[in-house]
């Protein structure tokens, strides 16, 4: 998985690159709320932020998630262990919350609980016959391998996790594309068309549009 680490303390930080890394997933440490924001112009699979970074409340970047559709798993970090900062932590959309100081058997749990559930584990993921291996970064449709570019990748990825969800334009290039200059959402029509002729064409589709509204990747057979 490609996890956030968004985390001031640089003991606790190295602590979290090592430990997830040698789990076989990639790490990306941000310091502040700033670079956190910044960093989740990529996607990842998992959130990890502490709530008191220099410049602001890590549960502040699950909020901007959730309030964008992203349920991406979240567990947040917080030294305060007081039952209404929990519950805080909880209703600001976070999958879990982890005490400081934790051990780090404790945090691998709580990481496979809350991407068990978000079915974000295991670096694979299905929808029918399609499989994405997100950690090799391969694509399969009925056991043919298919040969991407990384931005279908991604995008493709973008669509699999959230597969069963109508996603909008807008929403696809915001999680998708680097939209400091917007290059408008008349991209995303040209990319999935790329995508269904990789992915879907002389097979039963999984790529739906839903007019007016986006597009869904579904299993429908
Ligand atoms: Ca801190």
């Amino acid at each position: 998985m490609r996890i956030l680490v968004v985390e001031d303390e640089p003991r606790i930080a190295s602590l979290l690159q090592r430990g997830l890394g040698e789990e076989g997933h990639s790490v990306v440490v941000a310091g502040t709320l700033y670079e956190g924001r910044r960093a989740l112009a990529e996607p990842v699979d998992l959130l990890i932020a502490d709530r008191t970074l220099p410049d602001g409340d890590g549960l502040d970047l699950v909020r901007s998630l959730r309030s964008a559709g992203d349920r991406v798993p979240a567990i947040v970090l917080t030294a305060r262990d007081r039952v209404d900062e929990r519950v805080e932590g909880l209703y600001g959309g976070a999958d879990d919350y982890v005490t400081k100081p934790f051990a780090f058997d404790e945090l691998l749990a709580r990481i496979a609980a809350v991407t068990r559930r978000s079915g974000a584990s295991g670096g694979r993921i299905e929808v029918g016959d399609l499989v994405l291996d997100t950690e090799a970064l391969r694509v399969y449709r009925g056991g043919d391998e298919l040969s991407l570019t990384p931005q279908e990748l991604r995008l493709l990825r973008y669509l699999a996790e959230n597969h069963g969800k109508v996603l909008s334009r807008t929403r696809i290039l915001g999680a998708v594309w680097d939209t400091q200059h917007d290059p408008g959402t008349n991209l995303i029509n040209v990319y999935i068309s790329y995508l269904r002729a990789k992915v879907d064409k002389g097979r039963e589709p999984l790529i739906h549009t839903v007019r007016g509204l986006g597009y869904v990747l579904e299993d429908r057979g």
